[in-house]
């Protein structure tokens, strides 16, 4: 059996620098999930479909061909032969995928994608429903998260340092508006698996964050 770990948690927690930084210093791959819904978002966008209507997405989710390869070890994401890791990261995507990432019929082609690469690959994922639908009997579940203020407080400070200055209130009004929308859909919504140890990074730093995470896997896989 591949090693398997799930890391859900909601937008902000650190997720995915904390996930990277665990499966590196675990030898094994890192699947950033939400990459995958990104990409279906950019390429609803491209072919001018409403991501907000679950119609269209449903009749075009079966010619989006979503893939990750890894190259030196870190996660491309593509869109057939374009590798399009770095184009995901707008505003305009993120919402688009929080839209897309309501339909079933996304969710069953992502999930199954998924579940694939987690059965042939020694692999952490990280998203939302990883440790309640994708790798339900993973043997390692995690659920990251900090206040909704210290996550916004987080943001905030990245946004800054990238020269966006969206006042705090803002971003933290987003953050809530963003936990709501993953929280409350009616498709696998966001929620700590029962089986998963929660890890609250609210008063720890980066380095800290990664020494609980990797405290846990080490009590199921070793050292
Ligand atoms: O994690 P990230 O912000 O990149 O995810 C983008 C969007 O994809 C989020 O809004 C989230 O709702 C959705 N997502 C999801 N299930 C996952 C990963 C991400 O619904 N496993």
């Amino acid at each position: 059996m591949p090693i398997n770990i799930a890391i859900d948690g909601p937008v902000g927690a650190g997720k995915s620098s904390i996930s990277d930084a665990v499966a590196e210093r675990l030898h094994i791959l890192h699947l950033d999930t939400g990459a995958m819904y990104r990409a279906v978002g950019l390429a609803l966008l491209r072919l001018g479909v409403d991501p907000g209507d679950e119609k269209a997405a449903m009749d075009r989710i079966g010619e989006i061909p979503v893939n990750v390869r890894y190259v030196d070890g870190k996660q491309h994401t593509y869109l057939g032969e374009e590798d399009v890791t770095d184009l995901i990261r707008t505003d305009e995507v993120s919402a688009a995928a929080s839209s897309v990432s309501r339909w079933p019929a996304v969710r069953r082609a992502m999930v199954a994608a998924q579940q694939r690469m987690a059965a042939e690959t020694d692999m952490l994922i990280d998203g939302r429903d990883i440790g309640t639908v994708v790798l339900r009997n993973a043997p390692v579940k995690i659920y990251l998260t900090a206040t909704p203020e210290e996550r916004a407080r987080r943001r905030y400070e990245q946004n800054m340092a990238a020269g966006d200055n969206t006042p705090y209130e803002k971003v933290l009004e987003a953050l809530i508006a963003r936990d709501h929308q993953d929280m409350n859909r009616a498709t696998d919504p966001l929620r700590q698996a029962e089986d998963a140890v929660l890890v609250d990074t609210t008063q720890l730093n980066f380095e800290e964050s990664v020494e609980a995470v990797l405290r846990i896997v080490g009590k199921v896989y070793g050292n």
